[in-house]
């Protein structure tokens, strides 16, 4: 057998190899810190995308993103080449613990740039990586679902030529099933969501609608829909009896009003999901016995702002 010929190097070739590693450097790297410093403002979610966890992460936790968007900015997430594949951010969208803390099996949103001709998301696994198909894609999103063997680790994008993008801004960190919080239903009994006029955003005399009414039977009985501190528990002229109670884990509010009598509930109190806040009534400026429900996002009345609840309350019909 014949072994290889060693092949040697002339001091001009290494020369031109030198010059010529420096030119590509160059090249890769200067639109790649342009593009870098464009992307501070990276997307917001959307809420409707989220039945598990209504928390916006604009909206929602201020402190959470913006440690988010300074820990994307250090470790270089987004940088990348132009035309190749870009990530800036991940959102949980189906089957999450919250918007940043997916399951196996959930669905995720990664957000970014150039994205139109991607085809796979790679995930860490135990046995090494492991390629996931995407199910929906455009050119600044795309939807995935978290492979069952998947771990904790950076992920990122391969397009239809092979390009890859940046590896994630953050771990994404993949949780049991068993790690979603439980969400019930409130209205325990027939209920109807009734007509237009009972939508969030319909007329009233002097304001819009800001909740959805489900009216049911005085009597039926409310329970609490997720995890959460009773924030107000008391009388007013427009709502009658009515609570509020703050979601643990996320800057949600969910109203209860026109109840038949006080709830029993303290303020400052802990409850968890299907624990009775009251009973349906007809009080307050009220025509009918129904609940009056409002989802906020931020503090009730003070700097919040109440959004549409019932794709939210239909997803709970589905658990
Ligand atoms: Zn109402």
């Amino acid at each position: 057998m014949r072994r290889g010929r060693r092949k040697t190097i002339t001091p001009a070739g290494l020369l031109l190899v030198v010059v010529g590693f420096l030119a590509l450097t160059m090249i890769v790297i200067s639109p790649a810190m342009a593009n870098a410093r464009s992307l501070d403002g990276a997307g917001t979610a959307s809420l409707e995308n989220s039945p598990v966890t209504p928390v916006a992460p604009s909206a929602g936790d201020a402190g959470s993103t913006q440690g988010e968007a300074g820990v994307s900015t250090a470790s270089g997430g987004g940088i990348g080449i132009p035309g190749f594949p870009v990530i800036n951010r991940i959102n949980c969208l189906r089957q999450c613990v919250s918007t940043t803390r997916p399951t196996r099996g959930a669905i995720i949103g990664i957000q970014g740039k150039n994205l139109e001709r991607a085809t796979s998301v790679v995930f860490r696994s135990k046995g090494g990586r492991i390629r996931a198909k995407i199910r929906t894609r455009s050119r600044g999103a795309v939807r995935v679902t978290v492979p069952k063997r998947a771990t904790r680790g950076y992920v990122f994008v391969i397009d239809s030529t092979g390009n890859r993008s940046n590896r994630s801004p953050r771990e994404l960190r993949i949780f049991p099933i068993s790690a979603i919080p439980i969400e019930v239903f409130p209205v325990r009994g027939p209920f109807s969501f009734g007509s237009s006029g009972s939508r969030f955003g319909a007329g009233r005399p002097g304001h819009i609608h800001q909740g959805q009414d489900v009216s049911a039977t005085c009597g039926t009985r409310l329970v609490a829909i997720r995890k959460s501190k009773v924030v107000y528990n008391q009388w007013d002229d427009g709502g009658g009896n009515y609570v509020v109670l703050r979601n643990f884990g996320s800057n949600t509010n969910f109203v209860y009003m026109h109840m038949i009598r006080r709830s029993p509930l303290r303020v400052g109190q802990v409850i968890g999901a299907g624990t009775p806040v009251g009973r349906v009534g007809n009080t307050g400026r009220s025509y009918g016995c129904h609940l009056h429900f409002e989802y906020w996002v931020g503090p009730w009345q003070t700097g919040g702002r109440p959004i549409d609840p019932l794709g939210y309350l239909r997803s709970l019909l589905d658990k």
